[in-house]
Formats: C-alpha cells, structure tokens, sequence
C-alpha cells in the first residue's frame, strides 16, 4: 500500500555500456509500502534498473534519492544506505559453507553489530515464517532451488531493510516451487514492505502489485495499476509484449 511518502526517487537515470546506452532516461518514484513490479522484454534495462537502485551498477548520470540522499552521489558511503536494500536475485545468492542459520546470522552480526543470540532468535522467526525452520542447521546443498530461494528472501530480510528489490525471483526455479517463493513475496508485501520486483509472472504481478512499470529499450513506456496496464494497455509495445506473454 502506498503511503504517500518518497522511499526511493529516480531522476533522468541513464545508464551505458560503453557505447550502449541501456537507460535512456528514468524518472520514477517508489513509495513507502508501495509493491511495484517492473515487466518488459528481455534486455530493456530491467536488471540494470533494479542494479542502479543500490548502486550494483553506477547509474552514468542522473539521481538515485533513497530515504532523501543521493546514493549516486560518489561522495557517500554506499554501504551504509545499502544495508536497507535487500536484494533477490535470480541466482540463489546464498554462501554454500555456511549453514541456513548462519547464512541469516553472518551479515547482522557483523555489519550491524547484533548480538549472536538475537540474531540468531530473528533468524528462527523468519525461518518458521517461510517454513524452514527444520532446515535450520542443514547446509544449502541440502536445500531444494525453492527452498534456497526462500532463504535468501529471509537472509535479505534479517537486515530489516527498508525496501526490498527482487530480479527475477522464480526464473530459475522448477515450475512446483514457484508458487512457494511468490508466496513469501506476498507475504512480505501484505505485510507493509517496500517491494519492487522484476518478473514474469504476469498473473503474480497483476495480484501482487500496487503499480505496473513496463519497460522497454531502456525506458518506462507504460505504467499504471494492474487493471490498467493487463487490460487496457495503451502504448502498442506493451500491447505488443502482453499479446506474446499473457
Ligand atoms: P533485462 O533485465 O530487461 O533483460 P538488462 O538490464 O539485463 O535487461 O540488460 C539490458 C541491456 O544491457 C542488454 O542489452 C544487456 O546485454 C546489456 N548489459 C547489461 N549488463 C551489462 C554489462 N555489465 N556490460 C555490458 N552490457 C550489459
Ligand atoms: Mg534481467
């Protein structure tokens, strides 16, 4: 739900590659609480701007406002502002020679100073709110893709961030777990996080999502509700890509 206040604000975002110009111009502004998923083709600049909003990637020019700083600013200190950007990526990006537990653990306690016993109680928490709790002290070998992905949501998540970014979170995943990780994901959004989530799939976008972001060629075409964009799309690219995807 958006609650009205700026949380991340993107001003004439461009982003090259050397001679690829791959964000051509962004202006964009996600609220506090609001679930914003991000369609559009293969190789329109999904990837890279969810990367741009923690700065995985060095926007070329333009602002990058989180929580009222400019992080594109090269004079602050990413670290600290990245903290409260969780991130999920496509690739389970959990360490293989940690256990689930200290998989969770590892980056509270050592970035943020949280004592190892609470961190270690939060961790329990989310693991039983994502129903890995008897995975606790397995290795992620162990883990299935679905269950690896789970529990990289709920690593990300054991930072408190203030804003959750998701690429692509169930490509990777065999069809039967799929169902799974959206649940957490709506889960978490139901519950008041700040998610934006690059997918494709179109019928968890158009459930889960306050707002719609369809991109293409490096910049947003189209956006609106969900009504609005999967069934009165106005621009003929997302009237184009829709036909092929729905
Ligand atoms: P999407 O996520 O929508 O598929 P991407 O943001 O991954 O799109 O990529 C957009 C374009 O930028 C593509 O043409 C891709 O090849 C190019 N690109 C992405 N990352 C890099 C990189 N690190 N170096 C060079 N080109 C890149
Ligand atoms: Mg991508």
């Amino acid at each position: 739900m958006n609650s009205g206040k700026k949380l991340i604000e993107v001003k004439g975002l461009k982003k090259n590659f050397g001679a690829l110009e791959v964000l051509k111009g962004i202006d964009e502004t996600i609220h506090k609480g609001e679930v914003v998923s991000i369609i559009g083709p293969s190789g329109s600049g999904k990837s890279t701007f969810l990367r741009c909003l923690n700065l995985l990637e060095k926007p070329s020019s333009g602002q990058v406002i989180f929580e009222g700083v400019d992080i594109a600013d090269k004079k602050i200190n990413i670290d600290h502002h990245r903290q409260k950007i969780g991130m999920v990526f496509q690739h389970f990006n959990v360490f293989p020679h940690l256990t689930v537990l200290e998989n969770i653990t590892i980056t509270p306690t050592l970035e943020k100073k949280v004592p190892q016993k609470e961190a270690e109680d939060k961790a329990m928490k989310l693991l039983k709110q994502v129903g890995l709790e008897e995975k606790a002290h397995e290795y992620p070998r162990k883990l299935s893709g679905g269950q690896k992905q789970r529990l990289a949501i709920v690593r990300a998540m054991a930072m408190e961030p203030d804003v959750m970014l998701f690429d692509e979170p169930t490509s990777a995943l065999d069809p039967e777990m799929v169902k799974d990780v959206l649940e957490v994901i709506q889960q978490l959004a139901e519950g008041g996080m700040t998610c934006v989530i690059v997918t494709h799939e179109m019928g968890f976008a158009r459930s889960v999502s306050d707002r719609v972001l369809f991109m293409d060629e490096g910049r947003i075409a189209e956006q609106g509700s969900p009504q609005q964009i999967f069934d009165h799309p106005n621009h003929p690219r997302t009237i184009e890509f829709l036909s092929k995807v729905l």
